[in-house]
Protein backbone atom coordinates (compact mmCIF):
# COMPACT_ATOMS: atom_id res chain seq x y z
CA UNK A 1 0.00 0.00 0.00
CA UNK A 2 1.00 2.94 -0.70
CA UNK A 3 -0.15 5.84 2.22
CA UNK A 4 -1.67 8.72 2.00
CA UNK A 5 0.39 10.93 4.87
CA UNK A 6 2.60 8.39 7.08
CA UNK A 7 5.05 10.05 9.11
CA UNK A 8 8.93 10.07 8.88
CA UNK A 9 10.45 9.23 12.26
CA UNK A 10 14.03 9.56 11.04
CA UNK A 11 15.79 12.07 12.72
CA UNK A 12 16.33 12.26 16.41
CA UNK A 13 12.60 11.54 17.75
CA UNK A 14 13.85 8.63 19.43
CA UNK A 15 16.70 9.94 20.89
CA UNK A 16 14.79 12.07 22.19
CA UNK A 17 11.99 10.29 23.52
CA UNK A 18 15.14 7.96 25.30
CA UNK A 19 16.11 10.80 27.11
CA UNK A 20 12.59 11.78 28.67
CA UNK A 21 12.22 7.87 29.51
CA UNK A 22 15.43 8.09 31.06
CA UNK A 23 15.00 11.19 32.78
CA UNK A 24 11.70 10.48 33.88
CA UNK A 25 10.25 13.82 32.62
CA UNK A 26 7.65 11.93 30.46
CA UNK A 27 4.45 13.97 31.65
CA UNK A 28 3.06 17.49 31.46
CA UNK A 29 6.16 19.49 31.76
CA UNK A 30 9.98 19.50 30.95
CA UNK A 31 12.56 20.52 28.34
CA UNK A 32 11.14 19.30 25.35
CA UNK A 33 7.79 21.31 25.83
CA UNK A 34 9.88 24.26 27.22
CA UNK A 35 11.61 23.50 23.52
CA UNK A 36 8.55 23.07 21.55
CA UNK A 37 6.97 26.24 22.72
CA UNK A 38 10.24 28.59 21.70
CA UNK A 39 10.91 26.50 18.09
CA UNK A 40 7.30 27.25 16.88
CA UNK A 41 6.36 30.30 18.09
CA UNK A 42 9.86 31.34 16.68
CA UNK A 43 9.91 29.44 13.31
CA UNK A 44 5.92 31.28 12.60
CA UNK A 45 7.40 34.50 13.95
CA UNK A 46 5.24 34.94 17.04
CA UNK A 47 6.70 35.43 20.54
CA UNK A 48 4.71 33.06 22.76
CA UNK A 49 3.57 29.20 22.45
CA UNK A 50 1.64 27.34 24.35
CA UNK A 51 1.81 23.21 23.59
CA UNK A 52 -1.77 21.75 23.69
CA UNK A 53 -3.09 18.06 23.70
CA UNK A 54 -3.80 18.71 20.38
CA UNK A 55 -5.00 21.31 17.62
CA UNK A 56 -8.39 20.87 18.71
CA UNK A 57 -7.71 22.06 22.04
CA UNK A 58 -5.88 24.96 21.28
CA UNK A 59 -8.70 26.15 18.64
CA UNK A 60 -10.80 25.84 22.03
CA UNK A 61 -8.41 27.28 23.94
CA UNK A 62 -7.76 30.30 21.29
CA UNK A 63 -11.63 31.27 20.86
CA UNK A 64 -12.00 30.90 25.09
CA UNK A 65 -9.13 33.21 25.48
CA UNK A 66 -10.30 35.74 22.70
CA UNK A 67 -13.44 36.35 24.13
CA UNK A 68 -15.82 34.65 22.33
CA UNK A 69 -18.64 34.01 24.67
CA UNK A 70 -22.63 32.13 23.13
CA UNK A 71 -24.68 33.61 21.12
CA UNK A 72 -21.57 35.28 19.39
CA UNK A 73 -20.86 34.39 16.15
CA UNK A 74 -17.38 34.29 14.03
CA UNK A 75 -16.87 33.87 10.42
CA UNK A 76 -15.03 30.66 9.55
CA UNK A 77 -14.11 28.39 6.19
CA UNK A 78 -16.41 26.10 4.84
CA UNK A 79 -14.10 23.89 2.82
CA UNK A 80 -12.07 22.45 6.33
CA UNK A 81 -11.62 19.41 8.41
CA UNK A 82 -14.84 20.06 10.77
CA UNK A 83 -12.33 20.48 13.66
CA UNK A 84 -12.50 24.52 13.95
CA UNK A 85 -16.21 24.26 13.18
CA UNK A 86 -16.67 21.82 16.37
CA UNK A 87 -14.28 24.19 18.44
CA UNK A 88 -16.72 27.01 18.00
CA UNK A 89 -19.89 24.95 19.36
CA UNK A 90 -17.59 24.34 22.57
CA UNK A 91 -17.53 27.79 23.31
CA UNK A 92 -21.30 28.20 21.77
CA UNK A 93 -20.53 30.11 19.14
CA UNK A 94 -22.31 30.17 16.06
CA UNK A 95 -20.66 29.65 12.54
CA UNK A 96 -20.73 32.07 9.80
CA UNK A 97 -19.50 29.89 7.14
CA UNK A 98 -17.34 31.43 3.82
CA UNK A 99 -17.28 29.53 0.55
CA UNK A 100 -13.74 28.89 -0.92
CA UNK A 101 -12.30 30.58 -4.03
CA UNK A 102 -11.78 28.35 -6.96
CA UNK A 103 -8.48 29.04 -7.62
CA UNK A 104 -6.24 28.95 -4.11
CA UNK A 105 -9.22 27.14 -2.72
CA UNK A 106 -9.39 29.07 0.29
CA UNK A 107 -11.39 31.48 2.28
CA UNK A 108 -12.97 33.72 -0.42
CA UNK A 109 -11.70 36.89 1.29
CA UNK A 110 -14.14 39.41 -0.84
CA UNK A 111 -17.16 37.33 0.54
CA UNK A 112 -15.82 38.48 4.39
CA UNK A 113 -15.79 41.87 3.59
CA UNK A 114 -19.28 42.05 1.54
CA UNK A 115 -20.52 40.27 4.30
CA UNK A 116 -18.85 42.87 6.92
CA UNK A 117 -19.22 46.33 5.63
CA UNK A 118 -23.21 45.78 4.08
CA UNK A 119 -24.42 43.06 5.77
CA UNK A 120 -23.32 44.10 9.34
CA UNK A 121 -23.77 47.19 11.72
CA UNK A 122 -21.71 48.55 14.24
CA UNK A 123 -23.89 49.30 17.51
CA UNK A 124 -21.69 50.91 20.95
CA UNK A 125 -18.53 49.77 19.44
CA UNK A 126 -19.73 46.35 18.41
CA UNK A 127 -20.38 44.60 15.53
CA UNK A 128 -23.55 42.21 14.68
CA UNK A 129 -24.93 40.51 11.58
CA UNK A 130 -28.15 42.53 11.06
CA UNK A 131 -29.98 39.24 9.41
CA UNK A 132 -29.23 37.49 13.15
CA UNK A 133 -28.81 40.30 15.34
CA UNK A 134 -25.75 38.16 16.87
CA UNK A 135 -22.42 39.79 17.56
CA UNK A 136 -19.33 39.25 15.34
CA UNK A 137 -17.13 38.17 17.72
CA UNK A 138 -13.40 36.90 15.66
CA UNK A 139 -12.49 36.00 11.99
CA UNK A 140 -11.25 31.98 11.60
CA UNK A 141 -9.49 31.84 8.51
CA UNK A 142 -8.50 27.95 8.11
CA UNK A 143 -5.67 27.53 5.64
CA UNK A 144 -6.27 24.25 3.88
CA UNK A 145 -3.96 21.94 2.12
CA UNK A 146 -0.61 24.13 2.83
CA UNK A 147 -2.24 26.72 1.14
CA UNK A 148 -2.37 30.08 2.89
CA UNK A 149 -5.51 31.89 2.80
CA UNK A 150 -5.09 35.45 1.60
CA UNK A 151 -4.12 36.68 4.71
CA UNK A 152 -3.27 40.76 4.52
CA UNK A 153 -6.67 42.05 3.63
CA UNK A 154 -8.09 40.07 5.96
CA UNK A 155 -5.62 41.40 8.39
CA UNK A 156 -6.75 44.46 7.74
CA UNK A 157 -10.30 43.97 7.81
CA UNK A 158 -9.76 42.15 11.14
CA UNK A 159 -8.21 45.21 12.72
CA UNK A 160 -10.60 47.71 10.57
CA UNK A 161 -13.52 46.04 13.02
CA UNK A 162 -11.48 45.67 15.77
CA UNK A 163 -11.92 41.31 15.57
CA UNK A 164 -9.61 38.93 16.31
CA UNK A 165 -7.69 36.76 13.89
CA UNK A 166 -7.55 33.33 15.36
CA UNK A 167 -5.84 31.24 12.25
CA UNK A 168 -6.08 27.75 11.51
CA UNK A 169 -2.62 26.72 10.37
CA UNK A 170 -2.76 22.99 11.32
CA UNK A 171 -2.22 21.66 7.37
CA UNK A 172 0.35 24.51 6.72
CA UNK A 173 3.02 24.92 9.33
CA UNK A 174 6.12 25.56 7.10
CA UNK A 175 4.12 27.86 4.12
CA UNK A 176 5.14 30.80 3.67
CA UNK A 177 2.14 34.16 2.92
CA UNK A 178 4.85 36.79 1.06
CA UNK A 179 7.90 36.64 3.18
CA UNK A 180 5.87 35.87 5.94
CA UNK A 181 5.39 32.13 7.58
CA UNK A 182 1.51 31.03 7.78
CA UNK A 183 -0.02 32.03 10.95
CA UNK A 184 2.61 35.14 11.73
CA UNK A 185 -0.29 38.07 11.00
CA UNK A 186 -2.56 35.84 13.81
CA UNK A 187 -4.16 37.13 17.00
CA UNK A 188 -4.00 33.53 17.55
CA UNK A 189 -2.32 31.02 15.21
CA UNK A 190 -3.02 27.31 16.50
CA UNK A 191 -1.20 24.02 14.88
CA UNK A 192 -1.61 20.45 14.60
CA UNK A 193 0.71 17.34 15.44
CA UNK A 194 -1.65 14.85 14.90
CA UNK A 195 -0.50 12.10 12.85
CA UNK A 196 -0.66 13.35 9.35
CA UNK A 197 0.41 16.38 10.20
CA UNK A 198 3.57 17.78 8.38
CA UNK A 199 5.42 17.39 11.61
CA UNK A 200 3.59 14.99 14.28
CA UNK A 201 4.10 13.73 17.88
CA UNK A 202 1.38 11.14 17.50
CA UNK A 203 -0.92 13.88 18.62
CA UNK A 204 -0.45 16.85 19.79
CA UNK A 205 -0.87 20.55 19.16
CA UNK A 206 0.38 24.35 19.43
CA UNK A 207 -1.66 27.74 19.90
CA UNK A 208 0.72 30.66 19.13
CA UNK A 209 0.75 34.62 19.73
CA UNK A 210 2.10 38.20 20.23
CA UNK A 211 0.36 38.69 23.08
CA UNK A 212 1.55 37.61 26.49
CA UNK A 213 -1.07 37.81 28.51
CA UNK A 214 -3.51 36.11 25.83
CA UNK A 215 -0.25 33.04 26.20
CA UNK A 216 -0.46 33.18 29.75
CA UNK A 217 -4.66 32.90 30.00
CA UNK A 218 -4.38 29.90 27.56
CA UNK A 219 -1.35 27.83 29.75
CA UNK A 220 -3.78 28.89 32.60
CA UNK A 221 -6.74 27.36 31.13
CA UNK A 222 -5.12 24.27 30.07
CA UNK A 223 -3.62 23.21 33.25
CA UNK A 224 -7.36 23.21 35.04
CA UNK A 225 -6.74 26.73 35.98
CA UNK A 226 -5.13 26.09 38.90
CA UNK A 227 -4.85 29.69 40.75
CA UNK A 228 -2.01 28.52 43.24
CA UNK A 229 1.04 26.56 43.10
CA UNK A 230 0.54 24.67 46.57
CA UNK A 231 -2.84 24.62 47.31
CA UNK A 232 -6.13 23.39 45.23
CA UNK A 233 -7.29 26.67 44.78
CA UNK A 234 -9.76 27.47 41.80
CA UNK A 235 -11.51 30.55 40.33
CA UNK A 236 -12.44 29.27 37.16
CA UNK A 237 -13.40 26.37 34.98
CA UNK A 238 -10.09 24.88 33.73
CA UNK A 239 -9.26 22.06 31.21
CA UNK A 240 -7.01 19.18 30.77
CA UNK A 241 -5.00 20.33 27.84
CA UNK A 242 -1.35 20.12 28.00
CA UNK A 243 1.20 18.47 26.04
CA UNK A 244 3.36 15.63 27.24
CA UNK A 245 6.95 15.89 27.21
CA UNK A 246 6.98 12.38 26.13
CA UNK A 247 5.18 13.77 22.52
CA UNK A 248 7.09 17.42 22.99
CA UNK A 249 10.16 15.25 22.58
CA UNK A 250 9.07 13.37 19.01
CA UNK A 251 7.70 17.37 17.67
CA UNK A 252 10.97 18.46 18.40
CA UNK A 253 12.59 15.84 16.94
CA UNK A 254 10.23 15.92 13.68
CA UNK A 255 10.86 20.18 13.72
CA UNK A 256 14.53 20.01 12.72
CA UNK A 257 13.43 18.40 9.71
CA UNK A 258 10.58 20.46 8.85
CA UNK A 259 12.07 22.28 5.46
CA UNK A 260 13.29 19.25 4.43
CA UNK A 261 9.94 18.24 4.67
CA UNK A 262 8.37 20.71 3.27
CA UNK A 263 10.97 20.68 0.50
CA UNK A 264 10.07 17.14 -0.04
CA UNK A 265 6.67 17.80 -0.57
CA UNK A 266 7.23 20.15 -3.04
CA UNK A 267 8.99 18.27 -5.12
CA UNK A 268 6.11 15.46 -4.63
CA UNK A 269 3.81 18.20 -6.07
CA UNK A 270 5.88 19.43 -8.68
CA UNK A 271 6.27 15.82 -9.90
CA UNK A 272 2.55 15.48 -9.83
CA UNK A 273 1.67 18.23 -12.02
CA UNK A 274 4.49 17.06 -14.47
CA UNK A 275 3.72 13.85 -15.03
CA UNK A 276 -0.51 14.86 -14.97
CA UNK A 277 -0.14 17.75 -17.36
CA UNK A 278 -1.10 15.31 -20.08
CA UNK A 279 -4.58 15.23 -18.85
CA UNK A 280 -5.41 18.92 -19.34
CA UNK A 281 -9.18 19.14 -19.57
CA UNK A 282 -9.69 16.09 -17.36
CA UNK A 283 -7.51 17.26 -14.39
CA UNK A 284 -6.90 20.57 -12.75
CA UNK A 285 -4.77 21.74 -10.11
CA UNK A 286 -4.91 23.97 -6.73
CA UNK A 287 -3.25 27.06 -8.08
CA UNK A 288 -0.49 27.96 -6.22
CA UNK A 289 -1.52 32.51 -5.51
CA UNK A 290 1.94 34.83 -6.82
CA UNK A 291 1.64 35.88 -3.15
CA UNK A 292 2.09 32.04 -1.34
CA UNK A 293 4.45 29.45 -0.84
CA UNK A 294 2.68 25.78 0.00
CA UNK A 295 3.79 23.42 2.02
CA UNK A 296 1.59 21.37 -0.39
CA UNK A 297 0.70 19.35 3.13
CA UNK A 298 -1.91 17.02 0.59
CA UNK A 299 -1.56 17.50 -2.79
CA UNK A 300 -5.08 17.36 -4.07
CA UNK A 301 -6.08 17.24 -7.42
CA UNK A 302 -9.28 17.95 -9.40
CA UNK A 303 -11.44 15.74 -12.38
CA UNK A 304 -12.86 18.35 -14.95
CA UNK A 305 -14.73 18.06 -17.82
CA UNK A 306 -16.21 14.80 -18.94
CA UNK A 307 -14.13 13.33 -15.80
CA UNK A 308 -15.85 15.43 -13.49
CA UNK A 309 -18.20 12.83 -12.37
CA UNK A 310 -16.20 10.19 -11.97
CA UNK A 311 -14.53 11.05 -8.43
CA UNK A 312 -16.30 7.89 -6.65
CA UNK A 313 -15.37 5.27 -9.76
CA UNK A 314 -11.31 6.74 -9.39
CA UNK A 315 -11.20 6.60 -5.53
CA UNK A 316 -12.15 3.00 -5.72
CA UNK A 317 -9.68 2.16 -8.07
CA UNK A 318 -7.05 3.26 -6.42
CA UNK A 319 -7.88 1.93 -3.43
CA UNK A 320 -8.10 -1.56 -4.94
CA UNK A 321 -4.47 -0.73 -6.76
CA UNK A 322 -3.43 -0.16 -2.90
CA UNK A 323 -3.20 3.33 -3.55
CA UNK A 324 -3.98 5.20 -0.18
CA UNK A 325 -6.52 8.44 -1.38
CA UNK A 326 -9.25 10.59 0.38
CA UNK A 327 -11.96 12.71 -1.14
CA UNK A 328 -12.15 16.19 0.76
CA UNK A 329 -14.44 16.99 3.22
CA UNK A 330 -18.10 17.26 3.59
CA UNK A 331 -18.41 21.10 2.82
CA UNK A 332 -19.46 22.56 6.43
CA UNK A 333 -23.18 23.98 5.01
CA UNK A 334 -23.69 20.09 3.95
CA UNK A 335 -23.07 18.28 6.89
CA UNK A 336 -25.25 17.88 9.53
CA UNK A 337 -24.50 19.81 12.74
CA UNK A 338 -23.66 23.17 10.57
CA UNK A 339 -26.16 22.44 7.69
CA UNK A 340 -28.81 25.40 9.34
CA UNK A 341 -25.76 27.81 9.84
CA UNK A 342 -25.51 30.76 7.81
CA UNK A 343 -23.42 30.37 4.30
CA UNK A 344 -21.41 33.02 2.46
CA UNK A 345 -21.46 32.41 -0.54
CA UNK A 346 -21.42 34.36 -4.32
CA UNK A 347 -24.29 32.24 -6.19
CA UNK A 348 -21.75 29.54 -6.82
CA UNK A 349 -21.45 26.88 -4.21
CA UNK A 350 -17.94 26.42 -4.69
CA UNK A 351 -16.99 24.12 -2.12
CA UNK A 352 -19.65 21.47 -2.88
CA UNK A 353 -17.94 22.06 -6.11
CA UNK A 354 -14.82 21.26 -5.41
CA UNK A 355 -15.68 18.42 -2.93
CA UNK A 356 -17.30 16.83 -5.49
CA UNK A 357 -13.98 16.53 -7.65
CA UNK A 358 -11.13 16.47 -5.53
CA UNK A 359 -9.06 13.90 -4.56
CA UNK A 360 -5.75 14.04 -2.50
CA UNK A 361 -3.38 11.84 -3.41
CA UNK A 362 -0.24 10.15 -1.10
CA UNK A 363 1.49 12.78 -0.42
CA UNK A 364 4.35 11.24 2.56
CA UNK A 365 7.63 12.87 2.68
CA UNK A 366 9.21 9.64 1.84
CA UNK A 367 7.44 8.08 -1.07
CA UNK A 368 9.91 7.25 -4.38
CA UNK A 369 9.97 8.50 -7.24
CA UNK A 370 8.57 4.74 -8.33
CA UNK A 371 5.88 5.35 -6.30
CA UNK A 372 5.03 8.44 -7.54
CA UNK A 373 5.21 7.28 -11.20
CA UNK A 374 2.76 4.20 -10.08
CA UNK A 375 0.34 6.62 -8.66
CA UNK A 376 0.19 8.72 -12.13
CA UNK A 377 0.11 5.65 -14.08
CA UNK A 378 -2.97 4.27 -12.20
CA UNK A 379 -4.62 7.66 -12.82
CA UNK A 380 -3.28 7.59 -16.66
CA UNK A 381 -4.60 4.66 -16.82
CA UNK A 382 -8.30 5.21 -15.75
CA UNK A 383 -8.56 8.16 -17.14
CA UNK A 384 -8.00 6.12 -20.91
CA UNK A 385 -10.59 4.23 -19.90
CA UNK A 386 -13.23 7.00 -19.84
C1 LIG B 1 -5.87 18.42 11.82
C2 LIG B 1 -6.64 19.66 11.88
C3 LIG B 1 -7.02 20.27 13.11
C4 LIG B 1 -6.72 19.75 14.48
O1 LIG B 1 -6.49 18.47 14.58
P1 LIG B 1 -6.14 17.63 15.90
O2 LIG B 1 -6.34 16.26 15.41
O3 LIG B 1 -7.09 18.04 16.97
O4 LIG B 1 -4.72 17.93 16.27
C5 LIG B 1 -7.67 21.47 13.06
N1 LIG B 1 -7.95 22.06 11.90
C6 LIG B 1 -7.61 21.53 10.73
C7 LIG B 1 -7.93 22.30 9.49
C8 LIG B 1 -6.96 20.30 10.66
O5 LIG B 1 -6.65 19.79 9.46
Amino acid sequence: MIPLSEPVLSGNEALYVQECLESGWISSAGKFVSRLEKEVASKVGLSHGVATSSGTSALHLALLVAGVVPGEEVLVSDLTFIAPLNSLRYVGATPVLVDCEPQSWQMNVELVRNFLVRDCETRQGKLFNKASGGRIAALMPVHVLGHPVDIEPLRALASHFELPLIEDASESLGAFYRERPVGSTATIACYSFNGNKIVTGGGGGMLATDDQALAEKARYLSTQAKDDPLYYIHHEIGYNYRLSNLQAAVVVGQLEQLEHFVQKKRQIADFYRKELNTWQGLLDFQVEQDWARSSNWLFTLLLAGRASTSLGSLLETLIENKIQVRPLWQPMHLSKPYSSCQFLHNGRDWSADLVGRAISLPSSANLSEDQLARVCAQIGEFLRCL
